[in-house]
């Protein structure tokens, strides 16, 4: 992935729906069950969760 982007995921633990930014420098959790949804691997995000929209 390689433009910057916002995604709409959910989460693969407890459904939540969550928007996150794919070239994030950190870590996004999942506001309610902490589930780790990307993960920054130089400079670009890996998103570990089913992505449901492009914003
Ligand atoms: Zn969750």
């Amino acid at each position: 992935m390689r433009k910057k982007q916002f995604l709409q995921v959910s989460c693969p633990r407890c459904r939540n729906r969550q928007i996150i930014f794919s070239n994030a420098s950190y870590e996004v959790k999942c506001f309610k069950c902490n589930y780790l949804l990307s993960k920054s691997t130089g400079g670009r995000a890996k998103v570990r969760a089913p992505v449901r929209g492009v914003l």
